[in-house]
């Protein structure tokens, strides 16, 4: 356990605006006192965002298929192909989600599903095009990089001709989805077929490259250490000093219901808050931390308000995926800005590039 003399010296070091290190995010991840891990990272958001405001998106997720061979064990989406409940949308089903987004005010449509054999690059760049077309304004946040890998090699395209084309076709960014923990021997255990931990930062700096930006994640709260939490974040803060092409952090906790991992005690409250302070206080080269309501509630979401976080994500107009494990928090702006004005702060809208919209 961490004593109050290592946590002082700590907070001295933040006050100070020095890195901290391995072992200093680790000694944080095990210190019991969430009030004082709560004012500093309080104290670093507002150092990074010193208005007192939170931001959001209003954005809809489209899960194209659920068609995926990969079987990660912690999912509950995907059906194998060939599964009766298999499915994948048509490009006017789409176009008419987008149509509803943009009459909602929406800007950002993030499309993701599963690894589905049957979808190759035309389909992509099919899909993309028309929805560029029809609706130009609305930002396309698009695919996981287990998604974009695997449309690669199936394609037989280099990762990065892959990226370019589907940036052509009017792909604009790239959610960080997938990242669950990037330490292989957590990945090896609960999703041995996707992408290994090298191979997940390669495909992020590809995408910064590509001058597209990319938001990065974290699910935590299955069979990871405090240690390996701290590995993943310090491994994303490494890619971030690379290329500063993170626009955002968010980290939710693993959902077990209807997964090969039912028995996994759901992580608490308390372990959010303590994960969303530390990875503030890590990842000091990030200028935003989202909260998951999703996951955590509109309650707890509310609190993380003054663990670090300075925005709430998207209203998610839909969303299936993390949905399909029992989670079912999903919320209208007008609900999002209740929240905020609760909690003392001014709510403002945004677009997937935190430009104020
Ligand atoms: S998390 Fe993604 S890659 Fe893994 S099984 Fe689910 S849909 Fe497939």
């Amino acid at each position: 356990m961490t004593t109050d003399v290592q946590f002082d010296s700590i907070a001295e070091k933040v006050l100070n605006g020095e890195r901290l290190s391995y072992e200093e995010g680790v000694a944080l991840m095990h210190y019991p006192k969430l009030p004082e891990l709560a004012s500093l990272a309080h104290y670093v958001r507002l150092k990074k965002n010193p208005e007192p405001i939170v931001t959001y998106v209003i954005g809809r997720i489209v899960s194209y298929t659920n068609v995926c061979w990969v079987r990660c064990k912690f999912c509950s989406f995907y059906r194998v192909p060939g599964h009766e409940e298999g499915y994948t949308l048509t490009n006017e089903e789409i176009l008419q989600k987008t149509r509803e987004l943009v009459e909602q005010d929406g800007v950002e449509l993030l499309i993701q599903g599963g690894l589905n054999p049957k979808l190759k690059i035309d389909y992509y760049e099919t899909l993309f095009s028309e929805i560029r077309a029809a609706f130009p304004e609305v930002i396309i946040h698009g695919l996981s990089p287990a998604e974009i890998l695997y449309l690669a090699h199936i394609s037989k395209l280099s990762v990065p001709d892959c990226l370019q084309r589907l940036k052509q076709a009017g792909m604009n960014s790239v959610p960080g989805a997938g990242g669950e923990i990037l330490v292989d021997r957590v990945r090896k255990e609960i999703a041995q077929f996707k992408d290994t931990t090298q191979e997940w930062l390669n495909f992020m700096r590809e995408v910064h490259l590509k001058g597209m930006r990319s938001t990065a994640s974290m699910m935590y709260g299955h069979v990871e250490t405090m240690e390996e939490r701290v590995e993943h974040l310090i491994r994303l803060r490494e890619l971030q000093d690379e290329t500063g092409g993170f626009t955002a952090f968010i980290c939710w906790n693993f959902q077990p219901e209807g997964t090969d991992m039912p028995n996994v005690q759901k992580a608490s409250a308390f372990d959010y808050l303590r994960t969303v302070a530390v990875a503030r206080l890590m990842l000091d080269n990030f200028d935003h931390l989202q909260a998951s309501i999703l996951t955590q509630g509109p309650k707890i979401a509310q609190l993380a308000l003054k663990y670090g976080v300075d925005d709430l994500g998207s209203t998610m107009i839909e969303e299936n995926v993390v949905s399909a494990q029992g989670s079912k928090f999903i919320l209208n702006a007008t609900e999002l800005e209740r929240i905020i004005h609760g909690a003392g702060f001014e709510p403002r809208r945004r677009n997937t590039r935190y430009e104020r919209v």
